[in-house]
Formats: structure tokens, C-alpha cells, sequence
């Protein structure tokens, strides 16, 4: 067990893991972060920060080594510099897992591989037939880049001859994958979390609503049957189970009409689809990462109120002319509203599409509690002269 006081390394510097930090400081530890890129969200709120590319073994390796473990906010880091830094520290989830979960291809031949139900794909080889892959599959399909993918980005929508032609030229040279069109009934994430000794324990499932391939409102519960949501629990522990995780998981699937779960994506770390337990769960998703790959007892994961809707703060809020951006959002608005809470990043400089904060609010009835968050998201973005 690595006990309070001691150093917990995480290497990204985003949102997710400055709200690490904040989790990880209330228990006693000292966070240190690495991140390439200057003034970065959780640099703000450790002990001490590295700036500094992944790939400069030897920063790495004096960071690593001044920290008890090592953990990741962020999926895309290169693998080769964490294999070849295995000796000088502990990391949690080890580069094994982070090798599947960053490429859209070896995540779903590593599903197809274990037996997990995943949407049905091909795969296009750098240079391939990218024409075949899509006739194979059939439209309406999804073409999207094999590395680096989130948030929609990377991917094109296929449902005929003309998107067809537009597809191959857009994916010129990549590594893609090809993946049929589900009609999905809803979007279901669950978050798992494994510690060293195999204690698993999963959140209660999120339904997810995206808005231009951007997560917008994550429902919890999610909408759907008790035996649906038992379903979604088991395949994501049986998936952390079988990747040998220590650490979070969080894994996105689609719910078809038939009553089938498709997994989409997974993600070794904490995930915009659990931020809801910072205000409505015992143990938050940060807190329980913290003790995953601490080794302390996992917490209780019981919701604190009947519902929790969270809410994604773009850079859209903000007012825009053109490509200036002339007015904050309205944050009075939810700053008032009793049974809502406001959780901003630090970010600078707002961009649509940038993820820069979000809310949730608690209720006792889905209907209202929901009406509710869309009645604050659309207050947040009518910014008033009150809030200017
Ligand atoms: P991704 O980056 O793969 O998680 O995709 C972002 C969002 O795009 C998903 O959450 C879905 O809303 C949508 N999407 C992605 N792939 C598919 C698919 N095969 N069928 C239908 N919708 C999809």
C-alpha cells in the first residue's frame, strides 16, 4: 500500500488530471505532473510540475523516479519510453494496457481476440484498399483514424458513393478502421475500478448524450433496464479483468435496439462520463482512481442523490464574434441554482469544441432533474448584461 504522504506521479496535464490532483491532495499525497506543454490545467495544482516531451527518457526517468507510482490522464503517450523506464518506478495501468486502449485497431482486435462484443469492422493497412474495407462492411459506415482518435475527431460519416469518394481521399495513407453504422438506442459508459489485488468495483452506469461527437449530458442512472445495466457492469469488469487493469477503466458502448451492447472505446483512466460522482456519488471517480493504483481499500460507489445529470462546458459558451470571443458565459446562473455545481478547468484561452469545465445537478426525478440541466445549459450560454 502507498500510504498518504507519499508521491503520486501522473503523466498529462489536462482536466482529468488536475481533478486527480485535488482528490489526491484531500488523502495527503503529493502529486507531480509531466506534461509537454506548458501552463497546463493539473500543473496549477501539484507540488511540482515537468514540462518536458515524453519521449526525453531522461526527464522521465528523474520523474519516475521521484514518485511511489505512476499514472496517466491521458491514453496517447507514447508506449516505448514507459517499456523502456519499467525498472525505475511502479506504473499503474502498465503500458500494455495504454497500447491496446490508443489505437482504434488493436482495441478491437484485442476485443474481437477476448471474445467482447464490439462494433463490426475492417481494417485498412497504411496504404490499403480503403474503397474495400468500406464495400466489405457496408454503408452506412464510420471510417476513422486507427491512432489518435477522440472526441469525434478523425472520423467520417459514409453513406454513399459521393462520401465514399470523400472518404478516400480525406484518409489518403492512414491506418483506419472501417466500423458499421449502429442505430444505437442510447449510449451507455460504465467506469470500472480494479486494484492491485483484483477488488473491482464499477460505478452505476451512465447513459450518454453526444452533440457533434462531443459528449453533452451524461444521465445518471442511465435510462435503461436493471438487467441492462447489470450486463453493461459485467462486460466492463470482465474487460478490466482480463487487460489486468490497476487503475480506472472506462468503457463506452452502444445499447441497440435488439438489446445488444456493443463496446465502442475504452479508456485506462478517469473519464468526462464520471464526473457527475464528484457531486453525486460517496467516492468520486478521481478518489477512486487514487486508491485503485494506491492500493487502499476501494470506496463505496453509491449515488447520494436519486439522479445526477452532468453537463459539459464548451467553448461555445462564451461569446463569440466570428473568431473573437467577446463575453464569458453566464456562470451566475448556475452558481445560483442550489442544487448545482460548477467545475471550471483553468483553461486560458476558450475555443468551440474545447472542453473548458462542466456542471451537474442532483435531483429526485429524471424528467425534471433534466429539464433542469437543459434549462441551465441554455441560461449559461445566453450570457445576460447581469453576468457581463
Ligand atoms: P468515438 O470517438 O469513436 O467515441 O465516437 C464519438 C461518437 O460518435 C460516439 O460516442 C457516437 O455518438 C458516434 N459514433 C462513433 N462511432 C459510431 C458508430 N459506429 N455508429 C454510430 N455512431 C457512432
Amino acid at each position: 500500500m502507498i500510504s498518504p504522504g507519499k508521491t503520486l506521479g501522473v503523466l498529462g496535464g489536462g482536466q482529468l488530471g488536475r481533478m486527480f490532483a485535488h482528490s489526491a491532495e484531500r488523502l495527503g499525497y503529493r502529486v507531480h505532473v509531466y506534461e509537454p506543454s506548458s501552463d497546463s490545467p493539473a500543473a496549477e495544482v501539484s507540488a511540482r510540475s515537468v514540462h518536458a516531451p515524453y519521449t526525453d527518457l531522461e526527464q522521465l526517468e528523474e520523474f519516475v523516479r521521484g514518485c511511489d507510482v505512476v499514472t496517466y490522464e491521458f491514453e496517447n503517450i507514447p508506449t516505448e519510453p514507459l517499456w523502456r523506464l519499467e525498472h525505475a518506478g511502479v506504473f499503474h495501468p502498465k503500458w500494455q494496457v495504454l497500447e491496446v486502449a490508443q489505437n482504434r485497431l488493436r482495441e478491437k482486435n484485442w476485443l474481437l481476440k477476448n471474445g467482447f462484443p464490439h462494433v463490426p469492422f475492417a481494417e485498412r493497412e497504411a496504404g490499403g484498399d480503403l474503397a474495400a474495407a468500406i464495400r466489405s462492411v457496408g454503408t452506412p459506415c464510420v471510417v476513422k483514424t486507427a491512432d489518435f482518435g477522440y472526441d469525434g475527431k478523425g472520423q467520417q460519416k459514409v453513406t454513399d458513393e459521393a462520401s465514399l469518394g470523400r472518404a478516400v481521399s480525406a484518409f489518403q495513407g492512414q491506418r483506419a478502421v472501417v466500423e458499421r453504422w449502429v442505430d444505437f438506442k442510447c449510449e451507455l459508459s460504465v467506469i470500472v475500478a480494479r486494484s492491485s489485488g483484483g477488488e473491482t468495483r464499477s460505478f452505476p452506469v451512465a447513459e450518454n448524450i453526444h452533440t457533434k461527437h462531443i459528449l453533452d449530458f451524461s444521465i445518471l442512472p442511465a435510462r435503461v433496464a436493471p438487467e441492462i445495466q447489470e450486463k453493461a457492469r459485467l462486460l466492463a469488469e470482465a474487460i478490466a479483468d482480463r487487460l489486468g487493469l490497476v487503475g480506472l477503466l472506462a468503457v463506452e458502448m452502444f445499447l441497440t435496439d435488439r438489446g445488444e451492447i456493443l463496446v465502442n472505446e475504452m479508456a485506462p483512466r478517469p473519464h468526462n462520463s464520471g464526473h457527475w460522482s464528484m457531486d453525486g456519488c460517496v467516492t468520486s471517480q478521481f478518489e477512486q482512481h487514487v486508491r485503485a493504483i494506491a492500493g487502499l481499500p476501494l470506496g463505496d460507489v453509491s449515488m447520494t442523490a436519486p439522479v445526477a445529470i452532468m453537463v459539459n462546458i464548451l467553448g461555445d459558451a462564451w461569446r463569440w464574434t466570428g473568431e473573437k470571443c467577446v463575453g464569458e458565459p453566464n456562470w451566475a446562473a448556475i452558481l445560483r441554482e442550489p442544487r448545482a455545481h460548477l467545475h471550471l478547468y483553468g483553461k486560458k484561452e476558450p475555443r468551440p469544441g474545447r472542453k473548458m469545465g462542466h456542471f451537474t445537478v442532483t435531483g429526485t426525478e429524471v424528467g425534471e432533474t433534466f429539464e433542469r440541466a437543459r434549462r441551465l445549459k441554455a441560461a449559461l450560454h445566453a450570457a445576460t448584461s447581469e453576468a457581463r
